[in-house]
């Protein structure tokens, strides 16, 4: 198995080196040149737990690991970090299957990749000779930062330095990161906003006389960021994992088709299925839902991405994105592998920001379908569902729940739907109790969480109470341009 870039073919690399090296070097995306096939079945699969299933779907796109380095990976990641042996749990909710991916540490489903990522790292650097300790860096505007951190934390041979904006994330997100254990963990506050984080973060990744001084002291950078394969591959398993637990709970039929519908921000989730129906998993439909940032769905409406509109802040923030970069791997497959296509719209994106694709490659994306929700729409959902159920869905999965139901009211397609659910209500408690009608106005954080505990009947992830007592162990904040100099002293270089 190869990769190459989307946007040179002349790229054939193996997947511990795609991982290692996150990005291509023209700024395109590594995807694997032939898509694996299952050794087992899936009525054998329904026999298999969470960590036998990650193997069997992982090990063909990552096929210069030995059997014992993989396995090892997997059972390092998906272990009592989760607060249910089922990892991914399925709950109905009504008509429709909810996918928990937020049993993780940061209660977020960036979790199920981050989880792993660190010690695929390790191992690519392994097998690839590299003896350098690894240096994570990373902007984030809140979840990503955590769940990397938390991903990292103590693994030997790597460390990792978050910046967030001081004044940026929301007072559990901040405090979530300043209390995360682990030594060779660091968080750092800039005084400026997300922008000012990711662009001192790039710029960091291009002094070539910094990285030399750091070659020469035995350290590289390397991104926990979306695009990295070794992200997005293990993504892919819980779609087999959910298609699984339907066939042995006897809710379909070995081969009968399901939808999944994907509250969806860069594109990474959604297109984990898309490769998992690649690879044989019966799919019928794959539910795009966007918020009121719906470029997605207007690109599946008309063909044509234009980022061109203002962006808005919603609740459900993790979907508020305008430029989704994984999309990048879908032009390429529509566009028939053509890395030439691809750099093509790629450039017209970043000088212009529009393109549009040609009917023909359209017709290639019939598997998708999109949808969007207001942030009104979001809300009355959450507390519907939560008055005819007593479920509690977070603001993303809200918002992915009525773009199920408006789906089904247009086309009237009644086939078994899995709505992957990316966050626990926890980590968004203040919108949740409003949505639900609560008064949040002058509660402070921790009462809204108690709060949620009361009217839910919810256990409190373990996550959000370690928070209460924890202590915060960071806290240095910088100036913007001042981020180089601190991964200096961090690096003692
Ligand atoms: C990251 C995230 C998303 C978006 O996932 P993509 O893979 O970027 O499309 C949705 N919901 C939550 C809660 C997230 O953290």
């Amino acid at each position: 198995m190869k990769y190459t870039s989307t946007r040179d073919n002349s790229v054939h690399i193996s997947a511990s080196e795609a991982i290692l090296q996150g990005l291509a070097n023209e700024g395109g995306l590594f995807v694997p040149e032939t898509i694996p096939v299952l050794d087992v079945t899936l009525a054998q699969m329904t026999q298999m737990d969470y960590r036998e299933v990650a193997y069997e779907v992982m090990k063909g796109f990552l096929d210069d690991f030995t059997e014992e380095e993989l396995k090892g990976c997997i059972n390092a990641a998906y272990d009592e970090k989760f607060d249910t042996p089922e990892i991914a749990p399925l709950t109905k909710v009504d008509d429709a299957y909810i996918l928990e991916l937020w049993h993780g540490k940061t209660i977020a489903f960036k979790d199920m990749a981050l989880s792993i990522l660190p010690h695929l790292l390790t191992t690519s650097a392994k097998n690839n000779n590299v003896k350098d300790e690894i240096v994570i860096l990373t902007a984030t505007s809140g979840d990503t930062g955590k769940a990397a951190l938390a991903g990292f934390a103590d693994v030997p041979g790597t460390s990792i330095i978050v910046f967030y904006p001081k004044d940026g994330v929301s007072s559990i997100q901040e405090r979530q990161m300043l209390t995360q254990e682990g030594d060779n963990t660091h968080v750092i506050g800039i005084r400026g906003n997300f922008d000012d984080a990711q662009t001192g973060v790039k710029n960091i990744f291009n002094d070539k006389e910094l990285k030399q001084r750091m070659l020469e002291k035995g350290f590289r950078f390397s991104s926990a960021n979306s695009i990295n394969i070794g992200r997005l591959v293990p993504q892919i398993v819980y779609y087999f994992y959910a298609y699984t637990r339907l066939l042995k709970d006897g809710i379909i039929t070995d081969g009968e088709k399901i939808n999944f519908d994907v509250p969806t921000g860069n594109f990474g989730n959604i297109l984990a299925a898309y490769y998992a129906k690649q690879m044989g998993l019966p799919v019928n439909r794959l539910i795009c839902a966007s918020n009121e940032n719906k470029v997605l769905f207007d690109f599946f409406e008309t063909g044509r991405y234009d980022r061109n509109r203002e962006f808005i802040l919603t609740s459900s923030p993790s979907m508020d994105i305008l430029i989704s970069s994984n999309l990048e791997r879908l032009i390429y497959e529509v566009t028939g592998k053509s890395a030439e296509k691809t750099l093509d719209l790629m450039t017209k994106l970043k000088e212009g920001g529009v393109y549009e694709i040609t009917p023909e490659e359209k017709e290639k994306l019939s598997a998708f379908c999109g949808g969007f929700a207001t942030q009104e729409e979001d809300k009355d959902t959450i507390k519907r569902v939560f008055d005819e159920t007593g479920y509690v869905l977070d603001t993303h999965t809200g918002v992915a729940y009525r773009v199920y139901e408006k789906y089904r009211e247009s086309t009237g397609d009644e086939t078994v739907t899995v709505i992957d659910s990316t966050a626990s209500p926890y980590k968004f408690a203040r919108s949740v109790m409003e949505a639900i009608g609560e008064k949040t106005e002058g509660v402070d954080d921790f009462e809204l969480i108690d709060g949620l505990n009361k009217v839910s009947g919810m256990t409190v992830p373990k996550a959000v109470e370690e928070l209460r007592g924890a202590a915060v162990r960071h806290n240095t904040v910088c100036g913007a341009d001042e981020m180089k100099r601190q991964v200096e002293v961090i690096l003692g270089i």
